[in-house]
């Protein structure tokens, strides 16, 4: 990673609003990740977490607004998605997966060489799956299964890493070893940020936070946003979808 890509590391959601069928689930916000800030997105189910960050990586069109991402290129941002949505089925080795986030940076026609190699097995060995090169991914546990998408992350070596709910569903000692990661990465200077349901988890490793509802409850330091009071907005924020949820579904499933 080069210094100019650390200096372009900024990201900046100008009154942005992301929407599905014109429903929107993202509305309003704006605010900026500062280049090498670690920040944790909270909020409630169907709050729009998964959403906005499909917005920054640009899977998703805004319905209106702007996401400025200054000097950032599509491979320079290393996104990874809920675990739900990944098919862990797919017949590739743990080592193929890795490689693919080589892919990301050199294009598929680039090559990767024995270097790319290395840094494969490097990766593999930093998320402690060191043997596992061979073995098909539809073969590891899910915690396993995380890290090798985190080693995978590692080697595409971007600015910026969106982790959506990374720590779900994984054990204590997974957790630990992860965070380590990101521990690291905020140290290399990389804009990181995660969605996260834990906030004892976000208050001790993060120092700011997005507090997401549709609309922006609260963006900045981690004391400030997780507070009592905005996470009573939340909650009526969160209510009030409820009400609407069969004149939703009803549209959803027109
Ligand atoms: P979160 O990640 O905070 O739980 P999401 O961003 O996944 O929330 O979803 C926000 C809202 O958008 C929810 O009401 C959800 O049902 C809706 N939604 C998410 N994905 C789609 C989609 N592909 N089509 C239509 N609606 C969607
Ligand atoms: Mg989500």
């Amino acid at each position: 990673m080069t210094l100019q890509a650390i200096r372009a590391g900024g990201i900046r959601l100008d009154d942005v609003t992301v929407a599905y069928h014109r429903h929107p689930a993202v509305h309003h916000v704006s605010g900026s990740f500062e280049p090498g800030s670690l920040t944790a997105i909270v909020g409630p189910n169907g709050a729009g977490k998964s959403t906005l960050l499909k917005a920054i990586v640009g899977q998703l069109p805004t319905a209106d607004g702007a996401i400025e991402r200054g000097a950032l290129k599509p491979r320079d941002i290393a996104y990874l998605p809920q675990q739900a949505s990944l098919d862990r089925a797919y017949p590739i080795s743990v080592l193929e997966l890795v490689l693919l986030g080589h892919w990301q940076r050199v294009g598929a026609f680039g090559g990767i060489g024995q270097r790319g190699i290395r840094a494969a097995r490097e990766a593999l060995e930093a998320v402690g799956l060191s043997g596992f090169e061979d073995r098909p991914l539809g073969s590891l546990s899910v915690g396993q299964a995380q890290r090798a998408l985190f080693a995978r992350v590692l080697v595409q070596d971007a600015p910026v890493i969106l982790l959506d709910e990374p720590f779900n569903a994984l054990d204590a000692r997974t957790v630990s070893d992860l965070l380590a990661l990101l521990r690291r990465w905020h140290g290399e200077k990389r804009t990181v940020i995660a969605v996260l349901h834990d906030f004892e988890l976000v208050r001790q490793h993060f120092p700011d936070a997005l507090y997401l509802a549709r609309r922006l409850i609260a963006w900045g330091r981690v004391e400030q946003v997780l507070t009592p009071e905005n996470q009573l907005a939340a909650r009526r924020m969160a209510e009030s979808w409820d009400e609407h949820a069969p004149v939703c579904q009803t549209g959803h499933a027109a």
